[in-house]
């Protein structure tokens, strides 16, 4: 999709992710009106629209539309995508049409909608001066490999771009690791919880896809009772992790830095998503999983070897960052 339209709705989801002020839960809000349905728990739209004092809720074709001034959710009636101001998030669960009702889980809307609109409701967003670092793979372990490279390689070269860019923006930087080498995932959580007062971004690339998959996606750890992304839900999905501390802030962080990542590159949007990495279950602060391209496509292979790009990309992150702080700055101010 073109980025120069693209842009404008996701600069007004950003502002909204910055500001969080327009949308407070109205005075007299009635609560959400739930529904039990094939064992799960879910919120009518309709009272979704009057509880963040939306002004219109529309069907369009296979969509559910919920607007106001500054934002726009599109539902995929039947299904698990999303998009908030043309930003893609993915749904742990379906959107379902029941006797002219339209049932919204209520895990995404308090553990995905609800931080997004309203960051600065996030209760565990405290300000933070540390920025952890982590190159996915190193050493023996390469990851995705291609004619031009390999992922370990990019992941360090975009990780120490963005060091410098944090650096510079007077942030405490911790890099997992700074070479070439092995690091087992849990050497990785247990470095990064040595510290306080800090995020956490694992920078990978992507591959796959038969190399027609392309595009830029971001993970951020599944809540309780929902799945990692691409499977069935599991009786160890309900415990919960220590990551899990962290669901509103992971959600805030994780929009912040894949709608910029989407401005600056202009690469396609592969949403938002709900994973059990390692790295995410583990680790105790805000973090992120960001996947910047597809090693595997022929012109994102280009794009990632190319120092032009790992440039925009650690850009787009450390920008990002600085959007998330001033956020939670404006929320420990409150
Ligand atoms: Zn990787």
């Amino acid at each position: 999709m073109n980025s120069a339209f693209r842009s404008p709705f996701i600069l007004c989801l950003a502002a909204v992710l910055l500001g969080g002020c327009f949308l407070s839960p109205a005075q007299a809000a009635p609560g959400w009106e739930t529904v039990r349905h094939n064992g799960q728990e879910y919120v009518t739209a309709r009272s979704i629209k009057e509880f963040y004092g939306f002004q219109s809720l529309t069907v369009k074709g296979s969509f559910l539309e919920l607007e106001n001034k500054a934002v726009k959710i599109r539902f995929t009636i039947g299904g698990q995508e999303v998009f908030m101001n043309n930003v893609k998030f993915v749904f742990s669960f379906k959107v379902v049409p029941l006797k002219g009702r339209y049932l919204i889980s209520r895990i995404d809307l308090g553990k995905l909608v609800d931080p997004v609109l309203r960051p600065s409701y996030i209760k565990t967003a405290t300000p933070f001066d540390t920025v952890i670092i982590d190159p996915g793979h190193g050493g023996s372990d390469p990851g995705a490999v291609n004619r031009l490279g390999v992922e370990a390689k990019y992941n360090l070269a975009v990780s120490r771009i963005l060091k410098q860019q944090l650096e510079a923006r007077r942030f405490k930087v911790v890099m997992t690791r700074n070479s070439d080498r092995f690091l087992s995932l849990k050497e990785r959580v247990d470095l990064a919880n040595r510290f306080q007062n800090a995020i956490f971004v694992s920078v990978h690339f992507n591959s796959g896809g038969r190399g027609r998959a392309e595009g830029i996606e971001t993970f951020t750890l599944s809540p309780a009772g929902v799945a990692h992304y691409g499977r069935g839900l599991r009786q160890d999905d309900f415990q919960l992790r220590n990551g899990n501390t962290q669901d509103s802030a992971n959600i805030a962080l994780a929009t912040a830095i894949h709608s910029t990542c989407l401005i600056k590159t202009g690469r396609p949007d592969r949403g938002i998503r709900r994973a059990r990495f390692s790295v995410l279950t583990g680790v105790k602060h805000p973090a992120i999983l960001l996947e910047g391209g597809f090693m595997s496509h022929s012109y994102e292979a280009r794009l990632i070897a190319n120092p032009t790009y790992q440039q925009t990309l650690a850009g787009a992150i450390a920008d990002a960052i600085m959007k998330y702080r001033i956020a939670t700055m404006r929320r420990s101010q409150r």
